[in-house]
């Protein structure tokens, strides 16, 4: 075969009103490349609305770079193909070496094409008809069904060359990373905001994370396993700040000073001004938690009322409609369910109130809570944070 297998990722809807389409293919193009790198040396750029990845060595890991492709937000679908001159004859030489394993298996098959190039002379039909009547001659044993094949073929006469590939695989869908803005993600070890930070860089957002920690309440261990979901995230996000901010004075604090039947509430509401002063920092335009109405006492809509009454940031909760069932199955899918379920400690299950207020007033919480010096206690914990930037 004179061509190397390499692969033709298909773009999803990055035609958005108000946004150029040029931009979202730079970016995308851009995802894939630095996303790719660890898999070897690619040449990867688009036309026609689909990205071609090309190897430039022999060396390059071809599975590897499939699955990374596979997570890279904006892409809908990915085949490996292999590409061949733009005649009749080229093709089916090249389906019946390339797929000649897949011929091998099946008992029926049948060529589906399409013409990106409408400048070649044949139209898909009469393509599909030629290279199948070639490949059937080849492979007597395999007979043409075009309604239930166990096999397709699949021909795209593009702009240099023709290609030929077998089944797409489903790639991430959604928006490329980059594109839908900049926003601080709340991190902690559990299944939903995983879950809830990958919804949100599917729609292109670009995160930042923020996890609170309470040495000495919770360990070394469970602020590990957090970068390490963080970690997991970079397949479909790329590399990301995690800010890592000192915690518990504040719940010590809230417990010294404050009615226990508000202590999560105003435990979350820190969280919140500490994670709007982050994200003002990196210009980052809204905040991202892993809140789903009714799951636990602090997610029922007053209290959630309560939680955003201390930010102007918006406060984005993909999960809020979902069941558990539907966040886990997501966690699984995206590989952050066993890093999840790791029994360590989050600095929420320190100090939790035997009787959490059930129908919380906000002005009843504000009122709680001016018994702490809010401002001083919020400087202080940014003052001790940290970042580390997680690579894949
Ligand atoms: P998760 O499974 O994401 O931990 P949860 O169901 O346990 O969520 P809570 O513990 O009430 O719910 O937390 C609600 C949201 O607050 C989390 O989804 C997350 O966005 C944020 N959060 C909770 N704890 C932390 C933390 N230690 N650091 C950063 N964000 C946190
Ligand atoms: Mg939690």
């Amino acid at each position: 075969m004179n061509h190397h297998e390499m692969l033709l990722l298909k773009l999803g809807e990055v035609v958005l009103k108000g946004l150029n389409r040029r931009t979202f293919e730079d970016k995308l193009v851009n995802n894939v490349r630095r996303r790719l790198r660890k898999c070897g040396s690619f040449q990867v750029y688009v036309r026609q609305s689909t990205i071609y990845v090309e190897p430039q060595r022999d060396d390059c890991d071809m599975e590897a770079a499939l699955t990374a492709a596979r997570q890279v937000f904006g892409i809908v679908s990915v085949v490996r193909a292999v590409p061949c001159e733009k005649t009749v004859e080229a093709i089916a030489a090249t389906a019946r070496e390339y797929l000649a394993g897949e011929f091998a298996r099946a008992r029926t098959f049948k060529v589906e094409s399409r013409r990106a190039d409408k400048s070649f002379p044949m139209n898909s039909i009469q393509i599909s008809q030629a290279v199948g009547g070639d490949l059937a001659d080849a492979f007597p044993g395999v007979a043409v069904d075009v309604h239930n094949p166990d096999l397709t073929v699949h021909v795209e006469i593009r702009e240099k060359f023709a290609y030929v590939h077998g089944p797409a695989l489903s790639g991430a869908g959604g928006l490329p990373v980059g594109t839908g803005g900049h926003a601080v993600s709340l991190l902690s070890g559990g299944l939903d905001s995983p879950v809830s930070s990958w919804m949100m860089a599917r729609r292109g957002v670009q995160l930042e994370m923020v996890h609170f920690v309470s040495p000495p309440y919770t360990s070394q261990q469970a602020q590990d396993k957090v970068l390490e979901l963080a970690r997991l995230l970079t397949a479909y996000c790329g590399t990301m700040v995690v800010h890592i901010v000192p915690f518990t004075e504040i719940q010590e604090e809230i417990r010294r000073k404050c009615p226990e039947e508000f202590f999560t509430l105003i435990m979350r509401r820190f969280m919140m001004r500490i994670s709007q002063a982050i994200a003002r920092r990196a210009g980052a335009h809204a905040l991202v938690t892993g809140e789903s109405l009714g799951q636990v006492a602090s997610q029922t809509m007053l209290a959630l009322g309560v939680t955003e009454d201390v930010v102007s940031l918006p406060v984005l909760r993909p999960l809020i409609g979902m069941d558990k069932v539907e966040i886990i199955r997501i966690a699984r899918e995206i590989g952050t369910y066993d890093t999840s379920i790791l029994p360590y400690e989050d600095c929420c299950t320190v100090f939790t109130p035997r009787h959490p207020a059930i129908r919380p007033q906000v002005e009843d919480v504000r009122a709680a809570e001016a018994a702490l010096d809010v401002e001083a206690l919020v400087a202080k914990a940014l003052e001790g944070e940290q970042w580390v930037r997680v690579k894949s």
